[in-house]
Protein backbone atom coordinates (compact mmCIF):
# COMPACT_ATOMS: atom_id res chain seq x y z
CA UNK A 1 0.00 0.00 0.00
CA UNK A 2 1.31 3.26 -1.06
CA UNK A 3 1.83 5.89 2.16
CA UNK A 4 2.58 9.55 1.70
CA UNK A 5 2.84 12.50 3.34
CA UNK A 6 1.30 16.13 2.17
CA UNK A 7 3.40 19.01 3.42
CA UNK A 8 1.21 21.89 3.19
CA UNK A 9 3.09 25.04 3.06
CA UNK A 10 1.69 28.11 0.72
CA UNK A 11 -0.47 26.04 -1.30
CA UNK A 12 -3.16 26.26 1.38
CA UNK A 13 -6.24 24.93 -1.06
CA UNK A 14 -8.04 21.74 -2.79
CA UNK A 15 -8.94 23.20 -5.39
CA UNK A 16 -6.22 23.77 -8.66
CA UNK A 17 -4.13 22.14 -6.65
CA UNK A 18 -2.55 19.35 -9.14
CA UNK A 19 0.28 18.18 -6.89
CA UNK A 20 -2.47 17.66 -4.22
CA UNK A 21 -4.76 15.45 -7.36
CA UNK A 22 -1.57 13.70 -7.69
CA UNK A 23 -0.55 12.45 -4.14
CA UNK A 24 -4.45 11.47 -4.34
CA UNK A 25 -3.84 9.67 -7.09
CA UNK A 26 -0.94 8.11 -6.64
CA UNK A 27 -1.47 6.64 -2.88
CA UNK A 28 -3.73 4.51 -0.56
CA UNK A 29 -3.21 6.59 2.26
CA UNK A 30 -2.02 9.94 3.06
CA UNK A 31 -2.23 12.73 5.55
CA UNK A 32 -1.18 16.52 5.04
CA UNK A 33 0.78 18.17 7.44
CA UNK A 34 0.78 22.17 7.79
CA UNK A 35 4.04 23.18 10.45
CA UNK A 36 4.08 25.87 12.39
CA UNK A 37 7.71 27.29 12.13
CA UNK A 38 9.18 29.00 15.11
CA UNK A 39 11.80 31.41 13.37
CA UNK A 40 8.30 32.79 11.44
CA UNK A 41 7.68 34.23 15.49
CA UNK A 42 11.48 35.67 15.79
CA UNK A 43 10.96 39.78 16.10
CA UNK A 44 11.52 41.71 13.42
CA UNK A 45 13.61 45.23 13.83
CA UNK A 46 10.38 46.69 14.89
CA UNK A 47 9.64 44.03 18.21
CA UNK A 48 6.83 42.06 16.69
CA UNK A 49 7.21 38.31 15.12
CA UNK A 50 7.70 38.28 11.18
CA UNK A 51 4.35 36.56 11.13
CA UNK A 52 2.22 39.41 12.40
CA UNK A 53 -1.35 39.26 13.84
CA UNK A 54 -3.23 40.25 10.76
CA UNK A 55 -1.56 37.46 8.79
CA UNK A 56 -1.91 34.80 11.64
CA UNK A 57 -5.32 35.82 11.92
CA UNK A 58 -5.94 34.83 8.46
CA UNK A 59 -3.90 31.81 8.69
CA UNK A 60 -6.06 30.15 11.53
CA UNK A 61 -8.71 31.12 9.68
CA UNK A 62 -7.12 29.24 6.44
CA UNK A 63 -6.31 26.26 7.98
CA UNK A 64 -9.18 25.86 10.04
CA UNK A 65 -10.92 25.44 6.92
CA UNK A 66 -8.91 23.28 5.04
CA UNK A 67 -9.04 20.92 7.98
CA UNK A 68 -12.83 20.52 7.74
CA UNK A 69 -13.10 20.08 3.83
CA UNK A 70 -10.34 17.74 3.91
CA UNK A 71 -11.83 15.92 7.30
CA UNK A 72 -14.79 15.52 4.84
CA UNK A 73 -12.98 13.44 2.20
CA UNK A 74 -11.26 11.68 5.15
CA UNK A 75 -8.26 13.11 4.78
CA UNK A 76 -6.43 14.26 8.06
CA UNK A 77 -4.64 17.74 8.42
CA UNK A 78 -2.00 18.21 11.02
CA UNK A 79 -0.52 21.00 12.52
CA UNK A 80 2.35 20.42 14.14
CA UNK A 81 5.41 22.89 15.82
CA UNK A 82 8.74 22.90 15.02
CA UNK A 83 11.61 22.98 12.12
CA UNK A 84 10.09 21.28 8.91
CA UNK A 85 13.25 19.60 8.34
CA UNK A 86 13.61 18.38 11.44
CA UNK A 87 9.53 16.77 11.91
CA UNK A 88 9.06 15.83 8.20
CA UNK A 89 12.14 12.70 8.10
CA UNK A 90 11.03 11.72 11.67
CA UNK A 91 7.55 11.83 10.52
CA UNK A 92 8.43 9.57 7.42
CA UNK A 93 10.17 7.08 8.87
CA UNK A 94 7.72 6.79 11.83
CA UNK A 95 4.74 6.64 9.58
CA UNK A 96 5.88 4.71 6.94
CA UNK A 97 5.02 6.63 4.61
CA UNK A 98 7.20 6.26 0.78
CA UNK A 99 6.77 9.53 -0.59
CA UNK A 100 6.78 13.28 0.49
CA UNK A 101 5.16 15.65 -1.55
CA UNK A 102 5.09 19.53 -1.58
CA UNK A 103 4.81 22.59 -3.14
CA UNK A 104 8.28 24.89 -4.41
CA UNK A 105 8.81 28.48 -2.75
CA UNK A 106 11.28 31.22 -4.33
CA UNK A 107 12.64 32.56 -0.87
CA UNK A 108 16.22 31.22 -0.10
CA UNK A 109 15.17 30.42 3.70
CA UNK A 110 11.89 28.04 2.59
CA UNK A 111 14.20 26.71 -0.09
CA UNK A 112 16.49 26.10 2.58
CA UNK A 113 14.32 24.39 4.61
CA UNK A 114 13.36 21.90 1.13
CA UNK A 115 17.15 21.54 0.63
CA UNK A 116 17.98 19.99 4.41
CA UNK A 117 14.33 18.02 4.42
CA UNK A 118 15.48 16.03 1.24
CA UNK A 119 19.19 15.70 2.23
CA UNK A 120 17.84 14.35 5.67
CA UNK A 121 15.36 12.06 3.85
CA UNK A 122 18.52 10.78 1.24
CA UNK A 123 19.39 7.93 3.32
CA UNK A 124 16.10 6.51 3.55
CA UNK A 125 15.70 6.81 -0.22
CA UNK A 126 12.30 8.31 0.47
CA UNK A 127 10.84 9.36 -2.69
CA UNK A 128 10.37 13.22 -2.86
CA UNK A 129 8.17 15.13 -5.24
CA UNK A 130 7.65 18.58 -5.24
CA UNK A 131 6.35 21.30 -8.07
CA UNK A 132 5.56 24.90 -8.18
CA UNK A 133 1.97 25.67 -7.14
CA UNK A 134 2.07 29.52 -6.95
CA UNK A 135 2.67 30.99 -10.25
CA UNK A 136 0.24 32.18 -12.85
CA UNK A 137 2.98 31.14 -15.44
CA UNK A 138 4.52 27.71 -14.95
CA UNK A 139 8.07 28.19 -14.79
CA UNK A 140 8.97 25.31 -16.57
CA UNK A 141 6.97 26.22 -19.49
CA UNK A 142 9.12 29.31 -19.67
CA UNK A 143 10.78 30.34 -23.10
CA UNK A 144 13.72 31.16 -21.47
CA UNK A 145 16.22 29.57 -17.91
CA UNK A 146 14.86 31.22 -14.85
CA UNK A 147 18.28 32.82 -14.29
CA UNK A 148 17.97 34.68 -17.61
CA UNK A 149 14.67 36.13 -17.13
CA UNK A 150 14.85 39.80 -18.25
CA UNK A 151 15.80 42.16 -15.34
CA UNK A 152 12.67 44.83 -16.83
CA UNK A 153 9.08 43.78 -16.32
CA UNK A 154 8.09 44.82 -19.88
CA UNK A 155 10.71 42.75 -21.40
CA UNK A 156 9.87 39.99 -19.32
CA UNK A 157 6.36 40.59 -20.52
CA UNK A 158 7.02 40.42 -24.30
CA UNK A 159 8.28 37.48 -23.94
CA UNK A 160 5.84 35.75 -22.24
CA UNK A 161 3.09 37.28 -24.26
CA UNK A 162 5.10 36.13 -27.28
CA UNK A 163 4.61 32.66 -27.00
CA UNK A 164 0.95 33.09 -25.44
CA UNK A 165 -0.03 32.94 -21.93
CA UNK A 166 -2.73 30.43 -23.00
CA UNK A 167 0.20 27.83 -23.53
CA UNK A 168 2.12 28.74 -20.33
CA UNK A 169 -0.57 29.39 -17.68
CA UNK A 170 -0.72 26.50 -14.62
CA UNK A 171 -3.82 25.40 -14.63
CA UNK A 172 -4.81 21.97 -13.06
CA UNK A 173 -8.38 19.98 -13.10
CA UNK A 174 -10.49 20.01 -10.23
CA UNK A 175 -9.54 17.76 -7.66
CA UNK A 176 -11.45 14.20 -8.04
CA UNK A 177 -11.60 13.08 -4.20
CA UNK A 178 -13.76 9.87 -5.36
CA UNK A 179 -9.71 8.68 -5.62
CA UNK A 180 -9.72 9.06 -2.14
CA UNK A 181 -12.34 6.91 -1.37
CA UNK A 182 -10.48 4.10 -1.35
CA UNK A 183 -7.25 5.67 1.02
CA UNK A 184 -6.81 4.91 4.32
CA UNK A 185 -6.11 7.81 6.71
CA UNK A 186 -2.41 7.72 7.46
CA UNK A 187 -3.19 8.97 11.52
CA UNK A 188 -5.93 6.44 12.33
CA UNK A 189 -6.25 6.87 16.55
CA UNK A 190 -3.74 4.12 16.53
CA UNK A 191 -0.55 6.12 14.65
CA UNK A 192 -1.51 9.16 16.47
CA UNK A 193 1.09 6.94 19.56
CA UNK A 194 3.42 7.67 17.16
CA UNK A 195 6.60 9.72 19.11
CA UNK A 196 7.19 12.45 16.36
CA UNK A 197 3.25 13.26 16.16
CA UNK A 198 2.74 13.66 19.81
CA UNK A 199 5.33 15.35 21.06
CA UNK A 200 5.19 18.31 17.90
CA UNK A 201 1.19 18.07 18.83
CA UNK A 202 1.78 18.84 22.17
CA UNK A 203 4.15 21.45 20.91
CA UNK A 204 1.26 23.04 19.14
CA UNK A 205 -1.47 22.79 21.88
CA UNK A 206 0.94 24.80 24.27
CA UNK A 207 1.07 27.65 21.61
CA UNK A 208 -2.34 27.23 21.74
CA UNK A 209 -3.07 30.82 21.35
CA UNK A 210 -0.51 31.25 18.51
CA UNK A 211 -2.53 33.50 16.52
CA UNK A 212 -3.81 36.26 19.05
CA UNK A 213 -2.31 39.25 19.53
CA UNK A 214 0.85 39.83 22.08
CA UNK A 215 1.78 42.16 23.92
CA UNK A 216 3.84 43.77 22.04
CA UNK A 217 1.55 44.12 19.17
CA UNK A 218 -1.23 45.05 20.93
CA UNK A 219 0.66 48.71 21.98
CA UNK A 220 1.61 49.32 18.39
CA UNK A 221 -1.99 49.18 17.75
CA UNK A 222 -3.31 51.12 20.80
CA UNK A 223 -0.64 53.66 19.64
CA UNK A 224 -2.94 54.10 16.10
CA UNK A 225 -6.25 53.16 17.38
CA UNK A 226 -7.31 56.43 18.73
CA UNK A 227 -8.60 56.92 15.52
CA UNK A 228 -10.79 53.90 14.73
CA UNK A 229 -11.30 53.64 10.68
CA UNK A 230 -13.78 52.14 8.13
CA UNK A 231 -13.43 48.02 9.20
CA UNK A 232 -14.98 46.66 5.60
CA UNK A 233 -11.98 45.68 4.36
CA UNK A 234 -11.05 44.07 7.21
CA UNK A 235 -14.41 42.30 7.31
CA UNK A 236 -14.03 41.05 3.81
CA UNK A 237 -10.26 39.80 4.12
CA UNK A 238 -11.78 36.49 5.83
CA UNK A 239 -9.28 33.79 5.59
CA UNK A 240 -9.97 30.37 3.72
CA UNK A 241 -10.62 29.15 0.00
CA UNK A 242 -14.52 29.33 0.25
CA UNK A 243 -14.40 33.17 0.93
CA UNK A 244 -11.25 33.53 -1.50
CA UNK A 245 -13.38 31.93 -4.46
CA UNK A 246 -16.36 34.13 -2.90
CA UNK A 247 -14.42 36.93 -3.62
CA UNK A 248 -13.26 36.48 -6.97
CA UNK A 249 -16.67 35.86 -8.17
CA UNK A 250 -18.31 38.97 -6.58
CA UNK A 251 -15.50 40.97 -7.89
CA UNK A 252 -15.58 39.39 -11.49
CA UNK A 253 -19.18 37.95 -12.15
CA UNK A 254 -21.61 39.88 -9.47
CA UNK A 255 -20.59 43.47 -9.09
CA UNK A 256 -18.56 43.22 -12.28
CA UNK A 257 -15.95 45.74 -10.81
CA UNK A 258 -13.27 44.09 -12.98
CA UNK A 259 -14.80 46.14 -16.11
CA UNK A 260 -13.50 49.21 -14.47
CA UNK A 261 -10.54 47.88 -12.68
CA UNK A 262 -8.32 49.92 -14.49
CA UNK A 263 -9.38 53.20 -13.95
CA UNK A 264 -10.30 52.24 -10.10
CA UNK A 265 -7.58 50.27 -9.17
CA UNK A 266 -5.36 53.50 -7.68
CA UNK A 267 -8.52 53.82 -5.43
CA UNK A 268 -8.20 54.30 -1.60
CA UNK A 269 -11.31 53.33 -0.16
CA UNK A 270 -13.40 51.45 -2.33
CA UNK A 271 -14.03 47.45 -1.48
CA UNK A 272 -14.09 47.30 -4.74
CA UNK A 273 -11.77 49.90 -6.22
CA UNK A 274 -8.96 46.94 -6.99
CA UNK A 275 -9.38 43.17 -6.47
CA UNK A 276 -8.09 42.70 -2.74
CA UNK A 277 -7.09 39.21 -3.89
CA UNK A 278 -3.60 39.17 -2.84
CA UNK A 279 -3.95 37.91 0.50
CA UNK A 280 -5.75 34.34 -0.59
CA UNK A 281 -2.96 34.52 -3.66
CA UNK A 282 -0.09 34.84 -0.44
CA UNK A 283 -1.16 31.54 1.36
CA UNK A 284 -2.50 29.49 -1.51
CA UNK A 285 -5.77 29.46 -0.41
CA UNK A 286 -6.43 30.85 -4.36
CA UNK A 287 -4.26 29.84 -7.57
CA UNK A 288 -3.40 32.63 -10.02
CA UNK A 289 -3.94 30.30 -12.88
CA UNK A 290 -7.62 29.33 -11.51
CA UNK A 291 -8.61 33.07 -11.40
CA UNK A 292 -7.02 33.18 -14.82
CA UNK A 293 -9.67 31.17 -15.93
CA UNK A 294 -12.18 33.31 -14.21
CA UNK A 295 -11.41 36.03 -15.82
CA UNK A 296 -11.60 34.67 -19.45
CA UNK A 297 -14.63 33.26 -18.82
CA UNK A 298 -15.69 36.56 -17.77
CA UNK A 299 -14.14 37.57 -21.19
CA UNK A 300 -16.03 35.11 -23.24
CA UNK A 301 -19.45 36.47 -21.56
CA UNK A 302 -18.99 39.67 -21.76
CA UNK A 303 -16.00 41.05 -23.61
CA UNK A 304 -12.41 41.56 -23.12
CA UNK A 305 -11.11 44.89 -22.36
CA UNK A 306 -8.42 46.77 -20.67
CA UNK A 307 -9.31 46.63 -17.38
CA UNK A 308 -9.85 42.86 -17.33
CA UNK A 309 -6.24 42.22 -19.51
CA UNK A 310 -5.35 44.43 -16.43
CA UNK A 311 -5.86 41.81 -14.27
CA UNK A 312 -4.03 39.43 -15.53
CA UNK A 313 -0.71 42.07 -16.29
CA UNK A 314 -1.11 42.48 -12.41
CA UNK A 315 -0.81 38.69 -12.14
CA UNK A 316 2.64 38.52 -14.36
CA UNK A 317 3.84 41.48 -12.00
CA UNK A 318 3.43 38.92 -8.75
CA UNK A 319 5.64 36.38 -10.89
CA UNK A 320 8.14 38.46 -12.37
CA UNK A 321 9.07 39.18 -8.82
CA UNK A 322 9.17 35.41 -8.03
CA UNK A 323 11.02 35.02 -11.09
CA UNK A 324 13.59 37.60 -9.72
CA UNK A 325 13.75 36.33 -6.61
CA UNK A 326 14.64 32.76 -7.36
CA UNK A 327 17.11 34.48 -10.01
CA UNK A 328 18.90 37.11 -7.12
CA UNK A 329 18.57 34.78 -3.87
CA UNK A 330 20.02 36.61 -0.99
CA UNK A 331 21.15 39.61 -3.23
CA UNK A 332 17.26 40.22 -3.45
CA UNK A 333 17.28 41.38 0.11
CA UNK A 334 20.50 43.11 0.83
CA UNK A 335 20.17 46.95 0.68
CA UNK A 336 22.65 47.33 -1.99
CA UNK A 337 20.37 45.86 -4.33
CA UNK A 338 20.70 43.20 -6.66
CA UNK A 339 23.09 45.11 -9.03
CA UNK A 340 25.02 46.41 -5.75
CA UNK A 341 24.63 49.88 -6.01
CA UNK A 342 24.95 51.97 -2.86
CA UNK A 343 22.03 54.73 -3.20
CA UNK A 344 21.66 55.64 0.45
CA UNK A 345 24.23 56.73 2.41
CA UNK A 346 24.66 56.26 6.20
CA UNK A 347 22.64 58.01 8.53
CA UNK A 348 22.33 57.77 12.82
CA UNK A 349 21.00 54.95 14.20
CA UNK A 350 19.03 57.04 17.07
CA UNK A 351 17.36 59.36 13.72
CA UNK A 352 15.92 55.91 12.18
CA UNK A 353 14.76 55.24 14.97
CA UNK A 354 12.99 58.33 15.98
CA UNK A 355 11.51 58.63 12.41
CA UNK A 356 10.08 54.34 12.94
CA UNK A 357 8.56 55.72 15.63
CA UNK A 358 6.84 58.00 13.76
CA UNK A 359 5.78 56.11 11.02
CA UNK A 360 4.78 53.27 13.21
CA UNK A 361 2.65 55.41 15.40
CA UNK A 362 1.27 57.29 12.17
CA UNK A 363 2.34 60.82 13.87
CA UNK A 364 4.69 61.73 10.61
CA UNK A 365 4.16 65.54 9.48
CA UNK A 366 2.09 63.72 6.58
CA UNK A 367 -1.23 63.17 6.78
CA UNK A 368 -1.97 61.37 3.86
CA UNK A 369 1.29 58.83 5.18
CA UNK A 370 -0.30 58.64 8.88
CA UNK A 371 -3.80 57.54 7.27
CA UNK A 372 -2.39 54.98 5.38
CA UNK A 373 0.03 53.54 8.26
CA UNK A 374 -3.82 53.63 10.52
CA UNK A 375 -5.13 51.46 7.57
CA UNK A 376 -2.25 48.87 7.47
CA UNK A 377 -2.03 48.56 11.38
CA UNK A 378 -5.62 48.02 12.15
CA UNK A 379 -6.48 46.37 9.17
CA UNK A 380 -3.39 44.47 7.51
CA UNK A 381 -4.03 45.78 4.56
CA UNK A 382 -3.14 49.27 2.48
CA UNK A 383 -4.08 49.98 -1.35
CA UNK A 384 -0.77 49.80 -3.56
CA UNK A 385 -1.25 53.55 -4.08
CA UNK A 386 -0.73 53.79 -0.28
CA UNK A 387 2.31 51.51 -0.51
CA UNK A 388 3.90 53.46 -3.26
CA UNK A 389 3.42 56.75 -1.24
CA UNK A 390 4.06 55.72 2.41
CA UNK A 391 7.60 53.72 0.84
CA UNK A 392 8.91 56.91 -0.89
CA UNK A 393 8.01 58.53 2.06
CA UNK A 394 9.79 56.81 4.32
CA UNK A 395 13.38 55.99 2.11
CA UNK A 396 13.69 59.37 0.73
CA UNK A 397 11.73 62.04 3.28
CA UNK A 398 13.02 60.11 6.16
CA UNK A 399 16.24 58.49 5.02
CA UNK A 400 14.94 54.89 6.80
CA UNK A 401 17.22 52.18 4.78
CA UNK A 402 14.65 50.74 2.31
CA UNK A 403 15.23 47.64 4.42
CA UNK A 404 13.83 48.84 7.01
CA UNK A 405 10.40 49.12 5.48
CA UNK A 406 10.30 46.39 4.09
CA UNK A 407 10.63 44.57 7.68
CA UNK A 408 7.79 46.24 9.06
CA UNK A 409 5.71 45.83 5.58
CA UNK A 410 6.59 41.72 6.31
CA UNK A 411 5.11 41.89 9.94
CA UNK A 412 2.02 44.15 9.44
CA UNK A 413 1.00 43.28 5.80
CA UNK A 414 -1.75 40.77 5.70
CA UNK A 415 -0.89 39.88 2.14
CA UNK A 416 3.01 39.39 2.61
CA UNK A 417 4.50 37.67 0.33
CA UNK A 418 8.26 38.04 0.45
CA UNK A 419 9.10 37.97 -3.39
CA UNK A 420 6.37 41.22 -4.46
CA UNK A 421 7.24 43.03 -0.77
CA UNK A 422 10.64 42.77 -0.74
CA UNK A 423 10.65 43.28 -4.88
CA UNK A 424 8.98 46.14 -4.08
CA UNK A 425 10.77 48.20 -1.81
CA UNK A 426 13.71 47.92 -3.98
CA UNK A 427 11.79 48.66 -6.96
CA UNK A 428 11.26 52.02 -5.24
CA UNK A 429 14.66 52.03 -3.55
CA UNK A 430 16.25 52.23 -7.00
CA UNK A 431 18.42 49.12 -6.03
CA UNK A 432 15.94 46.68 -7.77
CA UNK A 433 14.07 46.03 -11.26
CA UNK A 434 13.26 49.80 -11.80
CA UNK A 435 14.97 50.94 -14.83
CA UNK A 436 14.45 54.44 -14.23
CA UNK A 437 16.05 54.17 -11.09
CA UNK A 438 14.52 55.72 -7.79
CA UNK A 439 11.29 56.82 -7.75
CA UNK A 440 10.68 60.20 -5.15
CA UNK A 441 6.77 60.85 -4.89
CA UNK A 442 5.54 64.15 -4.35
CA UNK A 443 2.96 63.45 -1.30
CA UNK A 444 1.19 66.20 -1.21
CA UNK A 445 0.61 66.16 -5.00
CA UNK A 446 -0.48 62.82 -4.98
CA UNK A 447 -2.99 63.06 -1.76
CA UNK A 448 -4.46 65.97 -4.20
CA UNK A 449 -4.85 63.48 -7.22
CA UNK A 450 -6.12 60.40 -5.40
CA UNK A 451 -7.79 61.90 -2.68
CA UNK A 452 -9.22 64.93 -4.29
CA UNK A 453 -11.88 65.57 -1.52
CA UNK A 454 -9.59 64.59 1.34
CA UNK A 455 -12.38 61.41 2.03
CA UNK A 456 -9.38 58.79 2.76
CA UNK A 457 -7.80 61.18 4.97
CA UNK A 458 -10.91 61.61 7.15
CA UNK A 459 -12.30 58.37 7.11
CA UNK A 460 -8.29 57.64 8.79
CA UNK A 461 -8.29 60.37 10.48
C1 LIG B 1 6.15 48.72 -1.02
C2 LIG B 1 5.21 47.68 -1.56
C3 LIG B 1 5.10 46.45 -0.91
C4 LIG B 1 4.24 45.47 -1.41
N1 LIG B 1 4.13 44.26 -0.74
C5 LIG B 1 3.33 43.30 -1.23
C6 LIG B 1 3.22 42.04 -0.56
O1 LIG B 1 3.88 41.75 0.43
N2 LIG B 1 2.33 41.13 -1.07
C7 LIG B 1 1.60 41.39 -2.20
O2 LIG B 1 0.80 40.54 -2.60
N3 LIG B 1 1.72 42.55 -2.86
C8 LIG B 1 2.55 43.51 -2.42
N4 LIG B 1 2.64 44.70 -3.09
C9 LIG B 1 1.96 44.86 -4.38
C10 LIG B 1 0.56 45.47 -4.33
O3 LIG B 1 0.58 46.66 -3.59
C11 LIG B 1 -0.49 44.53 -3.76
O4 LIG B 1 -0.42 43.28 -4.40
C12 LIG B 1 -1.90 45.06 -3.95
O5 LIG B 1 -2.02 46.33 -3.38
C13 LIG B 1 -2.91 44.12 -3.33
O6 LIG B 1 -4.21 44.61 -3.53
P1 LIG B 1 -5.16 43.95 -4.61
O7 LIG B 1 -5.20 42.49 -4.45
O8 LIG B 1 -6.43 44.69 -4.54
O9 LIG B 1 -4.36 44.30 -5.97
P2 LIG B 1 -4.89 44.47 -7.46
O10 LIG B 1 -4.52 45.83 -7.91
O11 LIG B 1 -6.29 44.10 -7.58
O12 LIG B 1 -3.98 43.45 -8.29
C14 LIG B 1 -4.37 42.08 -8.50
C15 LIG B 1 -3.26 41.18 -8.02
O13 LIG B 1 -2.08 41.40 -8.79
C16 LIG B 1 -0.92 41.30 -7.96
N5 LIG B 1 -0.22 42.59 -7.93
C17 LIG B 1 -0.75 43.81 -8.13
N6 LIG B 1 0.22 44.75 -8.07
C18 LIG B 1 1.37 44.11 -7.82
C19 LIG B 1 2.72 44.53 -7.65
N7 LIG B 1 3.10 45.81 -7.71
N8 LIG B 1 3.65 43.59 -7.36
C20 LIG B 1 3.32 42.28 -7.27
N9 LIG B 1 2.06 41.83 -7.45
C21 LIG B 1 1.10 42.73 -7.72
C22 LIG B 1 -1.41 40.93 -6.57
O14 LIG B 1 -1.36 39.54 -6.42
C23 LIG B 1 -2.85 41.44 -6.58
O15 LIG B 1 -3.69 40.72 -5.70
C24 LIG B 1 3.50 45.72 -2.59
C25 LIG B 1 3.63 46.95 -3.24
C26 LIG B 1 4.46 47.92 -2.73
C27 LIG B 1 4.56 49.23 -3.44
Amino acid sequence: MAKAIYWMRNDLRLGSNPLLQRALTENQALVCVYIHDPRQFARTAISVPRLGWHRRRFLAQTLQQLQDDLHKVQIELLQLWGEPELILPQLVEELGADTLYFSRECAPEERSVESFTCARLEPSRTRVIRAWTGFLINPDKLPFAIEETPDVFSDFRRRVEKVGLENLVLRAPEIDFSVSKNSRQLTTAGTLAYRTVQKHLQKISSQAAWFEILPEESALLQAVEQVQGPREKMNLLCGGERQGQTRVDDYIFNKRSIATYFETRNGLLGLNDSTLFSAWLANGSLAPGWIYERVKSYEKQFGSSKSSEWVVVELLWRDFFKLMLLKYDVKFFLRQGIHGEIRTRKIDRRDVNESLNQILTASTAQPFVNANMRELVQTGFMSNRGRQNVASFMINDLEIPWTLGAWCFESLLIDYDPASNWGNWAYLAGVGNDPRGSRVFNIEKQQSMYDPDGLYVQAWS
